[in-house]
């Protein structure tokens, strides 16, 4: 990252021997960013974000789900999206696989990584996914073998592990049985997701903590939190306190909450990558050039997007504007 001259980093100072000294960004905005929002993004521009996420740095990006293309229309794309992404050395493209069909269709698609997700609160679950918890959870302690078996990588999301949009609280108990049942049946990583931004600290430190007491390996963790409530970046610092390494984030903060109109949506990855390089722990991703990929894709929403260095960012850029403009009039 070039550092920033307001603040520059000193991460010889500033960095602690209890964290990890690395961490891996995983970028979500393709799919979960763009899938809640009302706009519908032609797939040319998809594919343009992504290779400038790639151009960037970021190594694993969520690109898509197969899903029926009528459920989610911001989505319908995905086969068509894939076969225009620039294959590069080291990196993992993602996609969701709601059921077998979409496994089918990943595998058609030549992904290499996909996702699953369920819900640690049943109401959530129905409502998303129109089935039980325990219905999603049978589904996919079949679908996670043929998976493996193909030789895919697979991460499993558990949504509204820190709090659910319709029962509030949600006990950790829940989230701990999904995930032994989900390792079990051959997930490679869990994502405790955050879904409406609900998290404190002190939970996601006593979540990790449980998991870990239950024999979960700290490296099958993942975290996906949102900032609804401007939390995500200090549940991030608990996380990798506690040994995390896999970061979901979002450009600039893309794709709101949908339980809220306007409010704050995944974690933005400019937030979460400025703030690690700054402590010292690398993320292999160029700042400046993320920072340019936030604005391709607030370009291409046409509207003003959440991130927090995403608006750092732009208005240090129109300041710097308005000042060659000054100089060329002089
Ligand atoms: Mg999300």
């Amino acid at each position: 990252m070039s550092p920033d001259p307001a603040f520059p980093a000193e991460p010889e100072r500033t960095r602690q021997l209890a964290e990890p000294s690395r961490a891996r960004v995983y970028e979500v905005s393709p799919r979960d960013g763009l899938q809640n929002e009302a706009t519908i993004v032609p797939t040319e521009r998809k594919a343009e974000l992504i290779a400038r996420l790639v151009a960037a740095g970021v190594r694993d990006i969520e690109v898509t789900s197969f899903v029926r293309p009528r459920w989610i229309p911001q989505l319908s794309d995905a086969a068509e999206l894939v076969s225009l992404l620039p294959q590069v050395e080291g990196v993992n493209y993602w996609g969701l696989v709601p059921n077998p069909v979409g496994l089918e269709r990943a595998l058609e698609a030549r992904m290499r990584g996909v996702g699953t997700v369920l819900s640690a609160s049943e109401t959530h679950n129905k409502k998303n996914l129109n089935r039980t918890v325990r219905e999603s959870l049978a589904g996919l302690e079949e679908l996670i073998p043929v998976a493996k078996d193909e030789g895919l990588r697979v991460r499993s999301y558990i949504s509204t592990v820190f709090g659910c949009p319709y029962e509030g609280h949600v006990a950790p108990e829940a989230t701990l049985t999904l995930a032994e049942r989900l390792l079990a049946a051959g997930c490679d990583e869990l994502v405790l997701g955050d879904t409406v931004g609900m998290a404190n600290p002190v939970q996601v430190e006593a979540m990790i903590a449980l998991l870990l007491q239950h024999g979960v390996r700290i490296d099958q963790i993942a975290v996906h939190f949102h900032d609804t409530r401007g939390t995500a970046l200090a549940n991030a610092l608990v996380a990798l306190r506690a040994g995390v390494t896999t970061f979901d984030a979002s450009i600039a903060g893309l794709g709101g909450c949908p339980y809220a109109p306007g409010a704050a949506g995944n974690l933005a990855s400019e937030d979460l990558v400025q703030m690690f390089e700054a402590m010292g722990v690398s993320t292999g991703v160029d700042l400046d050039r993320l920072a340019d990929a936030g604005h391709y894709a607030q370009g291409v929403l046409g509207r003003e997007l959440s991130g927090r260095y995403h608006q750092y960012h732009a208005g240090r850029s129109d300041e710097a504007r308005r000042r060659a403009a000054a100089r060329n009039t002089a």
